[in-house]
């Protein structure tokens, strides 16, 4: 591991900031890393991630009995002793789908005070996703009022939007696709990219300014989110056409380059922290400069409708009355490897079929404690899939986790009173389930 000159403050540890922290702490540079949660500074002082990602246990304990990383509630002595801080606090969504600031505000009103007692030059970035312009017309302003001092001059601006995927994060932070540094001046460039220096050589280092910046990470997950949109709509004209299944037409699709096989995978919707929050932000924001991106409007719309598939398919089965049925949700999280349920299609399965009055047991390996702050007991979560199957009598597959593509037609049939199937992702094999007599049922297929 190379000795770094450049010490490092990450502002806010969630996903991104832990992740994004441990990978430059791993990479040699001093990292501090700073949240208002002292409970997560403790968890990650004693080396227990807050948050579940494949690999951060390791990575963490590792960083933090080396000392190359340290929680702390203070972001002033965070930022006094260090160059660079990343700004990755959450950017949730309002009521009205407009990207809400608060957390962008509070942080960039912190390290303002912070700057106003330092005398060495530092750069502030933010990693946090951002409407195009916010970096200007919200950070760079706070930051100059509180700290007295101007921007490119007497200290540096830049944004470094982060692309890694939940499930795969630090593979994915260590091996990016591309970085792509967005700065107000040379100098902000040239400092942020020394913290890039140990990124595979053919890795394309994106130089830009702040908004070309800021554009391309919704460019990006709007692209990524019309493809799942797009799918499931070929899926579901599959199913009206009766065509036999939509991943083979899907595959048909993706082998030209153009396309890619990548998110062509027809499901349940895509849910998570980013995407509908992402595009429904640079919706508002297009709206408000009078724009209207119809496309968009689509994805958003097609997605909100894509998890109730589910239930259609469970009433064309067993009637429309679900009233005092028994249904098994395996699978919360929004996808495999992840314990966030923000946004997860699951929620709006579950909701609806407490609409149905149906009754749910649920289970998932990872998302339980999250998912039962939301529903509390109005969910029976279980300890297994097996004891989530049992007595019930509809299961719907939601997120496909490895341990549910493992499932066999024999768990079904001993554990449910009947062996009904209703499967949001390709989970397991339809012909092995069908040829077993088990009624299975799933997005895309003819039924
Ligand atoms: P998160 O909600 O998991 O974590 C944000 C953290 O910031 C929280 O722990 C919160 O307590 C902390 N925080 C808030 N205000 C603070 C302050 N003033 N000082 C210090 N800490 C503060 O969020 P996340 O999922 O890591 O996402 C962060 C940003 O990165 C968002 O804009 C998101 O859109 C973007 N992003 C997320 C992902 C992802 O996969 N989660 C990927 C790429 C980009």
């Amino acid at each position: 591991m190379k000795n770094r000159s450049k010490q490092i403050t990450m502002i806010g540890t969630g996903y991104v900031g832990l992740v994004s922290g441990v990978c430059f702490a791993k990479q040699g540079f001093s990292v501090k890393c700073v949240d208002i949660i002292p409970e997560k500074i403790e968890a990650i002082n004693s080396a227990q991630p807050p948050i579940y990602e494949k690999g951060l246990d390791e990575l963490l304990k590792e960083m933090v009995s080396t000392e190359m990383l340290k929680g702390t509630i203070n972001t002033e002595e965070a930022i006094l002793n260090s160059d660079v801080a990343f700004i990755c606090v959450g950017t949730p969504s309002k009521e009205s789908g407009e990207m809400d600031t608060v957390w962008i505000e509070s942080a960039a009103r912190d390290i303002g005070k912070a700057l106003k007692k330092k005398d060495e030059y530092f750069v502030v970035t933010a990693k946090s996703t951002i409407v195009p312009g916010t970096t200007d017309s919200v950070i760079t302003p706070i930051l100059e009022a509180e700290s007295g001092k101007e921007a490119g001059k007497d200290f540096g601006i830049a944004f470094c939007p982060e692309f890694l995927r939940e499930g795969n994060a630090i593979e994915d932070f260590l091996k990016p696709d591309r970085v792509v540094i967005g700065a107000i001046d040379e100098r902000s460039y040239e400092t942020v990219r020394e913290l890039f220096d140990w990124v595979p050589k053919e890795t394309p280092i994106l130089k830009t300014d702040l908004r070309t910046a800021e554009m391309i990470k919704y460019g990006a997950n709007s692209f990524l989110a019309t493809k799942i949109s797009f799918i499931n709509t070929i899926s579901n004209m599959c199913e009206a056409l009766g065509v036999k299944d939509v991943y083979d037409v899907a595959e048909g699709i993706g082998l030209d380059f153009r396309i890619s096989p990548y998110f062509l995978r027809a499901g349940a919707g895509f849910g998570g922290s980013c995407f509908p929050k992402d595009v429904k932000a640079i919706i508002a924001a297009a709206k408000k400069a009078n724009y209207d991106p119809l496309l968009l409007n689509s994805v958003i719309e097609v997605n909100k409708r894509q998890p109730l598939r589910l239930i259609s398919m469970c009433k064309d089965v067993i009637g429309n009355d679900l009233s005092g049925k028994q249904f098994a949700i395996l699978g919360l999280a929004f996808k495999p490897d992840t314990d966030d349920i923000r946004e997860a299609p699951s929620i709006i399965v579950i909701d609806e079929l407490l609409k149905n009055n149906a009754t749910i047991k649920a289970y998932d390996p990872e998302a339980m404690d999250n998912m039962k702050q939301l529903f509390g007991e109005k969910v029976q979560f279980t300890e297994s899939k097996e004891a989530a199957l049992r007595d019930t009598d509809v299961c719907i597959i939601v997120t496909n986790w490895k341990e549910f593509t493992e499932l066999q037609p024999n768990d079904v049939k001993t554990l449910m009173k009947t062996p009904i199937v209703i499967d949001g992702r390709k989970t397991v094999d339809a012909e092995t389930f069908l040829n077993a007599g088990v009624t299975y049922r799933r997005i895309g297929l003819k039924k």
